[in-house]
């Protein structure tokens, strides 16, 4: 059994609690027009071109095989769909400007890994978070390498949307210590205007978990116009509440910076517009929904 993953961070400090190693699984169900990390979104093989670390030598081109690569207006241009993931562009860009976003690998392989930063988990009460694209969206991997945490005594976190089967969610208490669950739009038809998907399964899934699960945090993504509107944010505030009350809500403020990723994967961007909030706007937003701030 192999998962795929595009990430990993070491000494995350906001992925749980303690110092954290945050795995980010990729692929996702959703497709959230906000979404901070684009290159988690599709499930398998994919690369990027970091413009700003291309010094325009013109090697990738010259060794891509498939002819995929191309300068133009001065920074090179990737045809995705001629890509045959031969590697020969990353392995000859000199300035490590071509990368792959994908890693296959073993839940054993990965344990491996993230067995290294034990000692750091263990003095701060830290663990391994895992996070994404949707961590449930590879649920077999994903069980498995909770499974050989706990076995290694590490604390366990998830970061997930929640949209996932119910037997999925049935096997994460006992392996799972800290829940981060993403709660973005309570109205069904906004949810699945903005994401791709209806918001029923999720709201199941929460309230069973909330059931279940000793500890869960809720996360809300503030996206001007979408989710940070009061009707939204009260609307979070009287579920979680009626599904819990003592289930903190923290409001993560909009970071603009992702929008040039969307650059790097050639995608459009929902809002270039769009900005961070102030420290007032964001006190008003835990306001409406009950909460107390956890991040200003
Ligand atoms: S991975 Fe291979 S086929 Fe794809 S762009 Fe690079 S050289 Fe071309
Ligand atoms: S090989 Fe690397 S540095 Fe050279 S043009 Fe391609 S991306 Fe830029």
């Amino acid at each position: 059994m192999t998962g795929c993953i595009f990430d990993i961070k070491r000494f995350a400090v906001h992925d749980g609690p303690g110092i954290r190693t945050t795995v980010f699984l990729k692929g996702c169900p959703l497709n959230c027009v906000w979404c901070q990390n684009p290159e988690g979104i599709g499930f398998g093989r994919d690369l990027w071109v970091k413009q700003e670390k291309c010094i325009g030598c013109g090697a990738c081109a010259a060794a891509c095989p498939q002819g995929a690569l191309s300068p133009e207006a001065g920074r090179i241009s990737l045809n995705r769909d001629l890509c045959r993931f031969c590697n020969a562009c990353v392995n000859s860009c000199p300035a490590r400007a071509v990368q792959r976003i994908d890693r296959e690998l073993s839940p054993e392989a990965l344990m491996e890994e993230l067995a290294l930063d034990k000692l750091f988990f263990d003095i701060s009460g830290g663990g391994v978070t895992l996070s994404g694209g949707e961590p449930l969206a590879q649920p077999d991997f994903v069980l498995a390498l909770l499974e050989r945490l706990k076995a290694e005594n590490i604390h366990t976190c998830m970061e997930t949307s929640l949209f996932a089967p119910e037997a999925v969610i049935r096997r994460l208490p006992g392996t799972l210590d800290y829940l981060i669950c993403d709660i973005k739009l309570m109205d069904r038809e906004e949810h699945l205007r903005y994401t791709g998907r209806p918001n029923d399964m999720i709201l199941e899934n929460f309230r069973y978990l909330a059931d279940s699960l000793k500890k869960i945090l809720v996360r809300v993504p503030l996206v001007p116009g979408i989710t940070a509107v009061e009707k939204n944010l009260k609307a979070i505030g009287s579920f979680v509440r009626s599904c819990n009350p003592g289930i903190p809500i923290e409001l993560l403020n909009y970071n603009w910076f992702s929008g040039s990723k969307y650059v790097l994967l050639d995608k459009p961007h929902f809002n270039d517009e769009a900005r961070a909030f102030s420290k007032e706007e964001i006190s008003r937003f835990y306001a409406w929904t009950g909460g107390v701030p956890l991040q200003a």
